[in-house]
């Protein structure tokens, strides 16, 4: 008998990915048999990692912190998603044993917004809190998907600037100071692409920047997007959303680009949710 096809996570830390748990269910749905895995690599260790997951036979792999970046540069073929953020959290092998990046990060969001949670982002004056890689990930698709301006305030305001400066729209996105927050007035939509929750690092935030009918989304998820949540809520946002919907959406087109299927996302979300 054929052995599983094997796949994995890369990250530091992993243990507590929950990517094994749907990439499982997702092939559940058509009888796939594969194994998927976490392996905790540091900086140090990633690339040869990567390297020897692949050439024992790894069918695809899945990169989260600290290592889209160092996946993004090791790869030999990028898609456009990837190639803008400048990161990757999906490595596909290609046939002639090439690898191939791409980053899901912004499609899966934008799906979970606006698929999942039924919300229009057009004409939204929206805010993004962060400049990382998860921001770079989301913003373009987020102005693909029709908000009106961007404005990107992160604690080091050169990482914004460098991002904004990259985007190249002028006329639609903006960066402003984290110390004049209060200052801004309010948004449609506030997107936390901080990683100060995962860090156990609370946000001091205005709530003057909670528009009436505001949409408040966290890309972390789980007890990391406790605090922010509840600001949003506090502060009169519609919608308070954590990002594990993104999560399972960005797993979907990583589990398309390497089975060529579509999973139903739905029933995994409302599994993970419920527990
Ligand atoms: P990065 O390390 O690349 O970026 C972290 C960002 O957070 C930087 O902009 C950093 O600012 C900012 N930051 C960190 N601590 C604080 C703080 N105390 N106050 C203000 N700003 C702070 O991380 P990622 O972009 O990869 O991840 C960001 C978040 O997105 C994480 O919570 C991650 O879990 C989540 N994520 C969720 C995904 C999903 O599928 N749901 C997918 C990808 C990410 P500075 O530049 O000043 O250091």
């Amino acid at each position: 008998m054929s052995q599983p096809s094997q796949f994995a996570v890369f990250g530091h830390p992993i243990a507590h990915s929950l990517s094994p748990r749907i990439h499982e269910a997702f092939a559940r749905q058509f009888g796939i048999a594969l194994e998927y895995r976490t392996i905790d690599a540091t900086p140090a260790e990633f690339v040869a990692a990567v390297r020897g997951f692949f050439a024992a036979g790894g069918a695809g792999a899945n990169v989260t912190l600290p290592h889209k970046a160092a996946a993004f540069a090791l790869a030999d073929e990028r898609s456009a998603a990837a190639t803008r953020a400048g990161s990757a959290n999906v490595l596909t092998p290609l046939a002639d044993g090439r690898l191939a990046a791409h980053n899901t990060d912004g499609d899966g969001l934008v799906r979970d917004l606006t698929e999942r949670h039924r919300v229009d982002l057009r004409g939204h004056d929206a805010l993004m809190l962060g400049a990382g890689g998860a921001a770079r990930g989301v913003a373009w698709s987020l102005l693909d998907a029709g908000v009106q301006t961007l404005t990107i305030v992160n604690r080091t305001p050169e990482t914004a600037d460098a991002l904004a400066d990259a985007i190249g729209e002028p006329a639609r996105v903006h960066t402003r100071y984290w110390n004049d927050l209060a200052d801004l007035g309010s948004y449609d939509l506030i997107v936390n692409a901080t990683s100060a929750g995962v860090l156990g690092e609370g946000l001091k935030l205005p709530p003057s920047l909670v528009g009436a009918r505001a949409l408040c989304c966290d890309l972390a998820y789980g007890s990391a997007a406790i605090g922010f949540l509840a600001w949003a809520r506090a502060a009169g946002a519609r919608y308070a959303f954590d990002g594990l919907g993104m999560l399972v959406e960005t797993a979907a087109d990583a589990f398309e680009l390497w089975h060529g299927r579509r999973p139903d996302t739905e029933p995994v979300y409302q599994a993970l949710r419920a527990s």
